[in-house]
């Protein structure tokens, strides 16, 4: 694998891969990798020529900087386990390399999506998001996109932003690598006590709840339930929603739209979240 923090080398090693006329992807990240993020890097190498990976702890997509300064670092471990993948080339830029003094900041019309969920509770995050990974893909031509579902709204997010800046790329969804327990993995997991990494399977349970408590006609009772579940835990929760598969709000469900169900959900100040497609 070829590590470079240099934009310069980047590009040039990406465009010798083009001109030879092979497939790139690429998997950007904020590090800490796990399982997870290696099952987009494995997804690239089976369906790509070359696999391009990120790492940047993004400080423009922070709404809370205790967060971004509490956020895991490993990149010694993350180096490994992108070799041992099968990753191709790693992008390790600073954030001088990504954001120079002459940066322009654009503003991206998500529309609804900045509002709702994630949007509603973590004001300028998705702005920071569209930031960062059109900065990314500035610098990475690439064919396809490797997005983890975990992320479910980033994913309409980031969608959305390609959409409007018009980059030539398809982008590939990759299904949520969970625990044993059933918690999604997730860099933030790191921070959790054994003891709590065990309570934050019980978010895995309430998808479950949902799912199986899924009837026709209307559902705040059933998000009411999913609530008080986690709350009796000994969650702080932010949201505990249903939604089409745009994340438009189901408050009545005709028994045959798709319904994803998504938690937002704190435990000992560490914010988790995860969601499930359950019709
Ligand atoms: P992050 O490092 O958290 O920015 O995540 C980088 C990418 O990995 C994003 O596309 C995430 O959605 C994806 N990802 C994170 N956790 C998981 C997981 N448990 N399963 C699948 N993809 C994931």
């Amino acid at each position: 694998m070829i590590i470079s923090k240099h934009i310069a080398d980047i590009t040039s090693i990406i465009e010798n891969q083009r001109n030879s006329g092979r497939k790139i992807g690429f998997v950007p990240t904020m590090g800490a990798l796990h399982e997870g993020h290696i099952s987009l890097i494995s997804k690239s190498v089976q369906e790509t020529d070359f696999t391009v990976s990120s790492i940047f702890v993004n400080p423009a997509q922070f709404n809370n900087k205790a967060d971004l300064d509490k956020y895991p670092v490993t990149t010694g471990k993350d180096i490994e386990m992108l070799e041992a993948a099968g990753c191709d080339l790693l992008f390790l830029p600073s954030a001088d390399e990504i954001y120079p003094a002459d940066f322009q900041k654009k503003q991206y019309d998500v529309g609804y999506l900045e509002t709702i969920l994630e949007g509603k509770y973590r004001t300028g995050h998705f702005q920071g998001v569209c930031q960062v990974v059109d900065r990314l893909l500035s610098i990475i031509h690439c064919d396809v996109l490797f997005l983890g579902q975990k992320d479910y709204q980033q994913c309409m997010v980031i969608a959305r932003m390609i959409e409007l800046t018009g980059y030539p790329l398809k982008l590939n969804i990759v299904p949520t690598v969970r625990e044993n327990s059933g918690l999604a993995m997730s860099s933030r997991n790191m921070r959790l006590s054994a003891t709590e990494k065990e309570t934050a399977a019980e978010i895995y349970q309430t998808l479950e709840i949902l799912k199986k408590n899924l009837k026709k006609g209307a559902l705040n009772e059933l998000k009411q339930k999913g609530f008080d579940y986690l709350t009796n835990k000994g969650f702080e929760v932010d949201y505990v929603e249903l939604t089409d598969d745009r994340l438009r709000e189901l408050n009545d469900w005709d028994g045959e739209l798709n319904v994803v169900a998504l938690i937002a959900a704190s435990l000992n100040n560490i914010r988790l979240i995860d969601n499930m497609t359950i019709h």
